[in-house]
């Protein structure tokens, strides 16, 4: 199947969210500043409904897409935790997540320094920041997630080059490769969770907390 085909064709069938969302992503695409793809802000929207979750931690804000789209997802009703630390983002992120009114709440810093402070428990933990900082994140991340909760984590594919031998990537992706890879393998061999990888965004790796 043609990948690239599949993807017009999910966004010609489906996706519907609110223009001033749509709005939202076009003006970060156009700028430059890191969204969720299509496919798996679908997905993260599904997620959001399915699992019925109504405490959600977001590492990697941006400018507050994804966690707008989680939020309008559970119709409102959902409260999010969603951190950030770069101080350009922080200030659109500000602006863009007042519209959840106190739904959404931004911790401002390094979450590895925010996490160990906050108790959750959380019921979807949605992980999209510093790739190579994921396996640093993990611990707090577990501990934060409630059992039966659910781990979604973006971007483990890194267009497709975790796919290739370490050899054959640029030498200086070569430790975020190693680190991604050894990310992979701990969610998927890790007793306490059940994993999945989707060929979906930019790899979407689906855990669940037993
Ligand atoms: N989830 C966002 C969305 O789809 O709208 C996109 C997030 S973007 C891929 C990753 C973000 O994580 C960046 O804005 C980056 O500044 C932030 N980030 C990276 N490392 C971080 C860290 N250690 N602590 C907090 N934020 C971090």
């Amino acid at each position: 199947m043609n990948r690239e085909r599949f993807i017009s064709f999910l966004e010609s069938v489906s996706f519907w969210e609110p223009e001033w969302l749509e709005e939202l992503r076009s003006s970060c695409i156009e700028r430059g500043v890191p969204v969720v793809r299509r496919d798996a802000a679908q997905l993260l929207r599904f997620l959001t409904v399915q699992t019925g979750a109504e405490n959600i931690l977001e590492v990697g804000t941006a400018e507050g897409y994804s966690s707008l789209l989680m939020w309008d997802a559970s119709g409102g009703k959902v409260h999010i935790d969603t951190i950030e630390n770069s101080e350009r983002r922080l200030e659109k992120a500000r602006v863009n997540l007042a519209r959840a009114e106190g739904g959404i709440r931004l911790l401002e810093g390094d979450a590895l320094e925010i996490l160990p402070g906050l108790e959750g428990p959380y019921d979807l933990v949605f992980m999209d920041a510093a790739k190579g900082q994921y396996l640093n994140f993990l611990p707090e991340v577990l501990r934060l997630l409630k059992s039966g909760g659910t781990l979604v984590t973006d971007n483990t594919l890194q267009e497709g080059r975790i796919l290739e031998s370490r050899f054959a990537v640029e030498r200086r992706d070569r430790t975020i490769h190693s680190r991604m890879r050894g990310y992979i393998r701990k969610l998927m061999d890790t007793p306490e969770l059940v994993s999945t990888l989707l060929a979906c965004g930019d790899g979407m790796l689906l855990s669940v907390k037993r």
